[in-house]
């Protein structure tokens, strides 16, 4: 497997540090604890698009758009990227934005990610809740189409067999880095949304035969619905790549406990995993995606599912710039990490 043959544009800052995170470690009494740190591949504050991106925004480039087009929850961290990436490249953005969550505050509306969406220049549009977003933005797209323009539509989360690729890619980055140090992984988990990240992850791991059980912590979907989509999407990730049987069904694991009262829905163990990784490790989480990663990560160590003696890489996906659409939820009182 080669990823050179497919254009990409390079723009993320890779290789991202690994590194073991002492303090929770030694605060939940467990395995050892260490985290790859793709809140930090650049590009509007970092994240896990920016490595979909590099390939999505490469297609985008040689078909000559002038517009690109992507939809998200309000919050959306993809979409914030997408305008990043679509501003750097000199063209147009236009995003969807679904009301997820059905918030009426106007923090949650106009901050954050929101705010960054338009300080890169990109227009957006709401849509109720509940609807085909990737239906709705390629009518809008055939609408544009018709007038003349270019325009490249990129799927929710960039979750396709080209924006997975950039989840191959850090498989082995990871690999790579855990083969220099010595550092034997037991086990990889991360959270899982639109699919791309758990799915492109996947593929890597068992392209290269690296033996490192993945696990996802669903952020919406249940259990059966995300492995679903996680193992359709690795499927065509793999054969795009020229492997089509390295992922079996069985290697595709998801857990959806720590969802909550729904998407973009913080819980309390959300809250306090958030509270943790800042208090003890000077680690950003967000609400959405890395605290509902994080809070069953915490829960698997203390329940002893991930045993002492064991090493965990929990992959940080980033999203920090959603806290500040959330200000309210952590507006009631002080948390501290020992709680
Ligand atoms: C999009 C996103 C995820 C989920 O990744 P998928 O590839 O959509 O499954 C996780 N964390 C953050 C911060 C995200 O923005």
């Amino acid at each position: 497997m080669h990823l050179s043959r497919f254009p990409r544009i390079f723009l993320a800052h890779l290789p991202t540090p690994l590194e073991r995170l002492d303090r929770l470690t030694r605060e939940l009494g467990g395995p050892e604890i260490w985290i790859k740190r793709d809140d930090c591949t650049g590009l509007s504050t970092g994240g896990n698009k920016t490595r979909k991106l590099e390939f999505l925004m490469a297609e985008a480039e040689a078909m000559g758009a002038d517009l690109v087009m992507t939809q998200g929850a309000t919050q959306s961290n993809h979409a914030r990227q997408t305008a990043a990436f679509a501003a750097k490249l000199g063209m147009k953005c236009h995003i969807l934005l679904e009301d997820r969550t059905g918030s009426n505050d106007p923090t949650y509306n106009h901050n954050g990610n929101v705010l960054l969406d338009h300080l890169h220049g990109a227009t957006t549009e709401k849509r109720a809740g509940g609807l085909d977003m990737n239906a709705e933005m390629e009518a809008l797209a055939d609408h544009l189409r018709k007038d003349g323009r270019k325009v490249y539509t990129i799927v929710g989360g960039g979750s396709n067999p080209t924006g997975a690729l950039g989840y191959a890619n850090c498989a082995f980055e990871l690999v790579g880095q855990a083969n220099d140090r010595g550092l034997v992984i037991d086990h990889l988990v991360t959270a899982t949304g639109s699919a791309g990240t758990q799915a492109g992850l996947i593929v890597g791991l068992k392209a290269i035969n690296a033996n490192i059980p993945l696990l996802g912590f669903s952020v919406r979907a249940p259990k059966a619905s995300q492995e679903e989509n996680v193992f359709n999407l690795a499927l065509k990730t793999a054969e795009k790549i020229g492997c089509p049987d390295v992922v079996k069904r069985a290697d595709v694991v998801a857990n959806s406990d720590y969802v909550g009262p729904g998407y973009g829905i913080p819980r309390e163990d959300t809250l306090q995993a958030i509270q943790m990784f800042a208090e003890l490790e000077g680690i950003l989480l967000d609400p959405v995606y890395s605290g509902k990663g994080a809070a069953g990560l915490i829960d698997y160590c203390r329940k002893g599912r991930f045993k002492k003696g064991e090493r965990v890489v929990f992959l940080h996906t980033g999203g920090a710039a959603g806290l500040f659409g959330y200000a309210a939820v952590f507006a009631d009182g002080h948390r501290t990490a020992a709680e």
